[in-house]
């Protein structure tokens, strides 16, 4: 099979109508490929029907068409089994989900600790945990090239840390996270981890397992799928120890008047009717994505960051926020002093680029880097050098407008 950029993009529907388009902001949102769209008609023409609730042939064949979807999940995933897949309705969703769920089994004073670098869906959460019930929020600081600093990592944890919720990869500055110190040093301390893996999952087939985290969160449209669905994977027993968040149909064992009981996950996290078209065309997605060689995919993300550092290196006072090098990916922000991103994106959108200006739901971390907003290109599989050489090439025409 080819893996060349314009082989993969002549799979985009989107990008191959667009021809002009430089697509560089697959860090918000990839485009879907043609395989889920087929997936989801198909879906919805001859399996549509609600799921773990009817007899008949046809929900039957929506109840399969959707536990598949969990398989191919957990195969994307390489998790222990299906049942530790839940699907929600997106990555801030599952977190919002851990939040609430594990957040009802700690005590005031225990403590949980995120990262500056985090989304905001990984960060709110966790205060609005903390305002609810009394728990001890504490930040792991970035160092000045924003990875995360974990030299203190110790003495952050302290003597009651029950939980770590950190990004796999920063959404801002692309530096991956040190996974394993983390799962490390929260292992001893009997704490547990999730990792945030939504800019992760677009790189390549994910092994939670070899992470060594308890939980897992990424969206669906961020890795080629589509929107409105995304999954959460949580080890089997650290699943099975936390009450649900919401409540409704699908997620008990019983209703009487007086009360309820649970179900065992990933029901007991699934209450009403859950995304099904979506999860199959999320399947679909990740089953193509698990038929690519990410050797090769890797190498040209790789290659154009390099190039697209070495040409943003060139413009006067440009700042670039994150690692200048090493492992990174392929995700790179930048600030020009004096010059607006949303005028920057403005002027690029002239010249069919598309990228995203602004604080990229991150303040705690632009705050560390002493701005505001910032531009981001985000690279993905069906980028290629005309990409970068636009938008350098577009980035100058900005400073003349602009400046
Ligand atoms: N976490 C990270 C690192 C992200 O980049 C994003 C989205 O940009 C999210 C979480 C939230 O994803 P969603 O908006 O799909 O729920």
């Amino acid at each position: 099979m080819s893996h060349t950029a314009a082989s993969l993009r002549a799979q985009f529907p989107l990008l191959a109508a667009t021809p002009e388009l430089h697509y560089l902001d697959s860090a918000a949102t990839a485009q879907i490929h043609r395989t889920v769209l087929d997936a989801v008609l198909h879906h919805e023409t001859t399996s549509r029907a609600n799921v773990l609730r009817g007899t008949y042939r046809l929900a039957e064949a929506a109840d399969l068409a959707y536990e598949q979807a969990r398989q191919t999940a957990a195969r994307f995933l390489n998790a222990g089994s299906a049942d530790e897949i839940v699907f929600t309705s997106g990555a801030t969703a599952a977190l919002n989900l851990v939040s609430h769920a594990f957040g009802a089994t700690l005590q005031p004073g225990d403590r949980v600790l995120i990262s500056v670098a985090e989304h905001h869906s990984n960060f709110v959460p966790w205060q609005m945990l903390r305002d609810r019930c009394g728990i001890e929020l504490t930040l792991i600081p970035v160092s000045a090239d924003g990875r995360l600093d974990l030299e203190r990592l110790a003495d952050l944890m302290g003597s009651r840390c029950r939980f770590i919720a950190v990004t796999q990869c920063s959404n801002v500055t692309g530096a991956w996270t040190d996974v394993a110190a983390i799962v490390a040093a929260a292992r001893e301390a009997g704490a547990r981890v999730l990792l945030d893996g939504a800019q992760a999952v677009q790189h390549g087939p994910q092994d939670v397992q070899a992470l060594g985290g308890d939980f897992y969160a990424f969206s669906g449209h961020k890795c080629f799928g589509p929107g409105g669905v995304g999954v959460l994977w949580g080890r089997a027993e650290a699943l099975t120890q936390m009450p649900p968040f919401l409540g409704g149909g699908g997620m008990i064992a019983e209703v009487t008047p007086e009360a309820s009981t649970w179900a065992a996950p990933p029901q007991r996290f699934e209450a009403g009717t859950p995304p099904i078209a979506q999860a199959v065309g999320l399947a679909a997605a990740l089953e193509w994505m698990m038929t690519l060689d990410w050797t090769v995919i890797r190498a040209r993300e790789d290659a154009l960051c390099k190039r697209l550092i070495e040409g943003l290196a060139r413009i006067p006072s440009l700042h670039l926020l994150g690692p200048q090098n090493g492992e990174r990916a392929p995700i790179v922000s930048f600030d020009i002093p004096g010059l607006h991103p949303h005028d920057i994106c403005q002027v690029l959108d002239a010249q069919s680029l598309a990228l995203r200006g602004g604080h990229h739901c991150a303040q705690p971390l632009l705050a560390a880097f002493g701005v505001e907003a910032c531009t981001r290109a985000s690279i993905a599989l069906y980028n290629d050098e005309a990409d970068i050489e636009a938008l350098l090439g577009g980035l100058d025409c900005a400073r003349r407008e602009l400046s």
